[in-house]
């Protein structure tokens, strides 16, 4: 070290910057929005126009139920519950299935969605939380924009969280890495394996095509729906059990086909938890497997809240 750079240390460190704002970035997010959520609209209205060609049976039915159940249960349990909050600690195979899973629904690579989640729970509601409905203005107008934009519309362009910041424990995992890597292979196979499967037991290929539709495309365009309405309709309208710094609700009659995940006041309340029903009869799918996991030794640890930690949160009536 010279004796002028010795005169100028210490230096202050530069404060790590919490999102990049890069033109390459923004091209990627575009492409993406095309790809995964404006293609998935377009296949769903081409599905229904192939009805014309190739009746919806029950081949089609059980591919857009299971493929549907195999990647929401890989976004509810994997992405969110597993890897984005830590709720639970699971063997290192089932990690790397969840994360292909999760990464079969197209809703983007593990790491860009846990770090875009954590920053939801950082700033919800607030300046800097990237899918809020209530931060465009008041009246009709501003809760229909509200609605847009947390839906759907915010996807198209937004702030890229810095990754080294907000999830520096998954890009230390070198086996989840190179899952994340591969995001677009994965959401491939998600659309291969239907339309193969499709085309093998109707032995044609318009079953292939009538496979990828309703399995692939149409499937992503239900699940996508779903997970958005929790960022969008359940930061607006619904019950609040709980006390929490922002606006979540709980829609409990959409608890099953959200697979728990519209338990959202208690998530946000608890967001340790791997439970997000929180009491038993509250419906919770993501939360069952969970503890099947549990039973089977493949997870542990599982953090959920004790009745007094509840009780000092629950608003009650007076
Ligand atoms: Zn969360
Ligand atoms: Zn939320």
């Amino acid at each position: 070290m010279t004796e002028d750079m010795a005169e100028r240390a210490p230096e202050r460190p530069v404060p790590r910057r919490k999102t990049i704002n890069s033109p390459y970035l923004h091209r990627l997010q575009r492409r993406h929005f095309l790809l995964f959520d404006i293609l998935p609209i377009v296949g769903t209205a081409a599905a229904f126009v192939f009805l014309a060609v190739h009746p919806f049976g029950w081949t089609e039915l059980a591919l857009l139920l299971s493929m549907w159940l195999l990647t929401g249960l890989g976004v509810t349990v994997g992405y969110h519950r597993l890897f984005t909050h830590r709720t639970f600690k699971a063997a290192q195979p089932v990690a790397v299935v969840l994360a292909v899973l999760g990464s079969m629904a197209g809703q983007g690579g593990l790491v860009s969605w846990v770090a875009l989640h954590r920053r939801h729970h950082e700033y919800s509601d607030r300046e800097g939380d990237p899918h809020s409905p209530n931060l465009s203005g008041g009246g009709l107008r501003g809760t229909l924009r509200g609605l847009a934009h947390s839906h759907f519309l915010w996807m198209r362009r937004h702030e890229y969280p810095n990754i080294v910041h907000y999830a520096p424990d998954l890009i230390r995992d070198r086996a989840l890495v190179r899952v994340a890597r591969l995001y677009y292979h994965w959401v491939v196979l998600g659309l291969v394996v239907p339309a193969a499967v499709g085309g093998l037991v109707s032995m044609s290929w318009t079953g292939a095509v009538s496979g990828l539709l309703w399995g692939g495309l149409v499937r992503i365009f239900v699940l996508e729906h779903i997970v958005w309405a929790i960022n969008s309709f359940l930061h607006m309208f619904g019950t609040r059990p709980y006390q929490s710094r922002e606006n979540s609700r709980n829609g409990g009659i959409f608890a099953i086909v959200t697979l728990g995940e519209s338990w959202h006041n208690n998530h946000h309340a608890f967001p340790e938890s791997p439970s997000f029903g929180l009491d038993w009869y509250r419906l919770d799918p993501g939360f069952w497997l969970i503890k099947l996991l549990a039973c089977c030794g493949l997870a542990w640890d599982l953090k959920v809240p004790s009745a007094a930690r509840m009780d000092a949160k629950r608003i009650t009536a007076a």
